[in-house]
């Protein structure tokens, strides 16, 4: 058996583990990283990217049926238009196939050793890697775990045939005409959305009182209102009990207890997601765990000295950015940088119609932590941008504290938000107050205007509203 040593072997290419391997290259740093599947893990192969190029392109066939059904305020007119998912799905798996590419090249520009296969724990230094041409050992000085998560499945709804993972539903190759989604949070919403405006008929079936339960109801109430007008039906408190398919029959029980039958084609199932820590031995090191995760300290270390563990095994939020920033770290680190985990936020964004974006902490979130806070929101309603851009909906949100008017949340509902999520970011991890924000001079006509808006709202002097 050939045996390899190096300094650094990372399990797992999605985002946490190839930025680490990056990095961990460009620092000199002797590096092999293992990759059973596709580099880009879930993010890039069954997640983040395809998830939004579905997205685009179902906001894009929708405007041109919106305009072929005469429903558009710009006299524009068009025939009858309609959509052939498999060229869809081409179009995304080229996007997803470029991106692949990028990360190998990548990888090999920083002199990163790339082994495919299954990594096995041998011990707490040892790896031994199943590879298509012969098992391998690998033994390391640190070992960081990048294995990311799976979709949790549900015992009475079985993946298979016609219940979809939210992995395999980016391989279907046509518009399913109904479609049940089980758990109305991220994905559920995402891409409930975007298969109804692709022209599946779509219900959602979520356990809790609200869709997007992580987030505040004001956030939420215009992308509820956008699901009735896209004629989503939307099922709170609700859970799916079995689905059969000869019958294409659903039975869902309502808070009442009592049962309906939804007539659906396909159930997509998102009820969120489990870290990978089973199958490849993790077990037997005996690491110190966080409930269902790898517990880490403030620069990703385990228990066991020089075993690392980053991105969606680590726990929440199971973001591809958080992964990537704790991969960053780690390599610096294990380089002998004096780096801890010292962020102010991490920012989230649901890709819903419309979009939602959070950074820092909420109103009530910080009410409850004792801090009496100066809020100031803007709505869209009020921006010339949006006019403009014909969707008005949503507004943006300041959160600061009263003493001294440093700014501890932003949030934002609205078309196109997502893109202001990194200017929230910045000004919190900034340390900026209402006033900086306010006194920054922001273009017109932008809806990036609202932000500075809401600031002077919560100064007590809004200009425009
Ligand atoms: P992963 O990306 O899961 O990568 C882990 C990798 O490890 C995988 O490639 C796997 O094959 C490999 N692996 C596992 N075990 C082994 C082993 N024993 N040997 C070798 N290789 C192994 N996040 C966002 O920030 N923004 C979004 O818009 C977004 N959209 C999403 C949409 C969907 C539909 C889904 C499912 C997720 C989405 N996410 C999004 C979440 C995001 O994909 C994850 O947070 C991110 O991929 C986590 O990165 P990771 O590196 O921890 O793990
Ligand atoms: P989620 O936690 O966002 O939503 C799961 C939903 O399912 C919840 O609302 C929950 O109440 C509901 N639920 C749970 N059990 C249920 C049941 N038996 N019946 C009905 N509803 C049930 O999880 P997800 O949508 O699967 O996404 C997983 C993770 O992936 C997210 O938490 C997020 O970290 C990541 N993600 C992020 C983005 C993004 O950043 N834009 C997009 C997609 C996924």
């Amino acid at each position: 058996m050939k045996e390899i040593y190096c300094k650094l072997l990372i399990i797992g290419a999605g985002p946490g583990g190839y930025v680490c391997a990056i990095r961990a290259g460009q620092l000199g740093i002797d590096t092999v990283i293992v990759e059973q599947a596709r580099s880009g893990g879930t993010c890039l192969n069954v997640g983040c990217i395809p998830s939004k190029a579905l997205i685009h392109a179902g906001d894009e066939f929708y405007k041109v049926r919106q305009m072929a059904a005469g429903r558009t305020p710009l006299g524009i007119r068009l025939q009858q238009p309609s959509l052939d998912l498999g060229e869809t799905m081409a179009w995304k798996n080229g996007i997803v196939g470029r991106l692949n590419n990028g990360i190998a090249a990548l990888l090999q520009k920083a002199k990163v050793k790339m082994l495919e296969g299954t990594a096995q724990f041998r011990d707490g230094k040892t790896v031994l890697v199943e590879t298509e041409t012969g098992a391998q050992i690998v033994r390391a000085e640190n070992i960081v775990i990048a294995t990311g998560s799976a979709p949790v499945e549900l015992p009475d709804l079985p993946f298979g045939e016609n219940v979809l993972s939210s992995a395999e539903v980016f391989s279907l190759n046509e518009v399913p005409e109904s479609m049940a989604i089980v758990g109305g949070g991220y994905i559920g919403l995402e891409l409930g959305t975007a298969f109804a405006k692709m022209g599946s008929r779509v219900t959602i079936v979520e356990a809790t009182p609200q869709i997007l339960p992580q987030y505040d109801a004001d956030l939420v109430k215009p992308v509820a209102k956008r699901l009735g007008e896209l004629d989503i039906t939307v099922l709170t408190n609700a859970v799916a009990r079995r689905y059969d398919a000869t019958s294409s029959a659903l039975v869902v029980s309502e808070r009442d207890g009592k049962d309906i039958t939804l007539d659906v084609d396909k159930v997509l199932v998102t009820v969120g997601r489990r870290p990978r820590t089973e199958g490849f031995g993790l077990e037997e090191l005996g690491l110190d765990m966080a409930g269902r995760f790898i517990r880490i300290d403030e620069r990703c270390r385990t228990s066991m000295r020089g075993v690392f563990a980053i991105g969606d095994i680590t726990g929440e939020p199971m973001l591809a950015h958080r992964a990537s920033a704790q991969g960053e770290m780690v390599a610096d680190i294990i380089a002998g940088e004096k780096r801890m985990w010292d962020k102010r936020c991490i920012p989230t964004v649901c890709f819903t119609d419309p979009e939602i974006v959070s950074a820092g902490i909420s109103p009530a979130e910080a009410r409850a932590q004792g801090i009496e806070v100066a809020v100031g929101q803007f709505p869209f309603s009020a921006s010339g941008r949006a006019m403009t851009t014909g969707d008005e909906a949503g507004f943006v949100r300041v959160v600061s504290r009263v003493d001294n008017h440093l700014i501890l949340g932003i949030q934002a509902v609205g078309a196109g938000v997502s893109e202001l999520s990194s200017t929230f970011s910045l000004a919190i991890e900034m340390g900026a107050r209402l006033e900086d924000v306010a006194g920054t001079i922001h273009a017109h006509p932008t809806r990036g205007e609202a932000f500075q808006e809401a600031s002077f709202k919560a100064l007590g002097h809004g200009l425009h509203g």
